[in-house]
């Protein structure tokens, strides 16, 4: 995979999501799960994931802060964490993730994060891998810019193999 510099009309085109985010927010819908439905908010993923079941799928984000940083989506709508049982699926299925990135793209540490921002929060989970020649400092990491993915195809490819032998 390759990351490249966000140009102005993709930056303009994260723009365009973070208001349609904010209109169905305002109107009382998870833009999730809208989305789930109509497709009509969040860039088409179905070429960045590489594992999906009736629970969960996991995809690579469109705009990484680091190669592989990846969204592990829950499908029901939850709020937040705290409304995930904790014997889960979803648990081992971060876990077969994280081992994943470590085999595929020789993430030396896959850092875990979960936000619950806004009036309508959808679970998800965002799994940012650290690459050998990344500073250990989680907090620079986490904030790192955000670029375009793209070339992914073989590590989609990859990922998916090694969920598959995993399960
Ligand atoms: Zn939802």
């Amino acid at each position: 995979m390759k990351l490249v510099p966000l140009t102005d009309e993709h930056a303009a085109r994260r723009d365009e999501t973070m208001a349609a985010i904010q209109r169905v927010q305002a109107a009382g819908t998870c833009p999730t799960c809208h989305n789930l439905v109509s497709g009509e908010i969040f860039p088409q993923a179905d070429a960045r994931t590489f594992y999906e079941d009736d629970n969960v799928s996991c995809f690579l984000e469109i705009y990484p802060r680091n190669p592989g940083h990846t969204i592990v989506l829950v499908k029901r709508h939850l709020e937040d964490v705290s409304e995930l049982p904790g014997d889960d699926h979803v648990y081992s299925v971060i876990h077969d993730t994280i081992d994943a990135l470590k085999s595929v793209l020789g993430a030396e540490k896959v850092y875990l994060v979960t936000m619950c921002d806004g009036p309508r929060n959808h679970l998800h989970f965002q799994l940012i891998p650290r690459l050998p020649d990344d500073e250990i400092r989680g907090s620079r990491l986490l904030v790192k810019e955000r670029m375009l993915l793209t070339e992914f195809a073989v590590d989609v490819g990859r990922l998916s193999a090694a969920m598959q032998a995993s399960s």
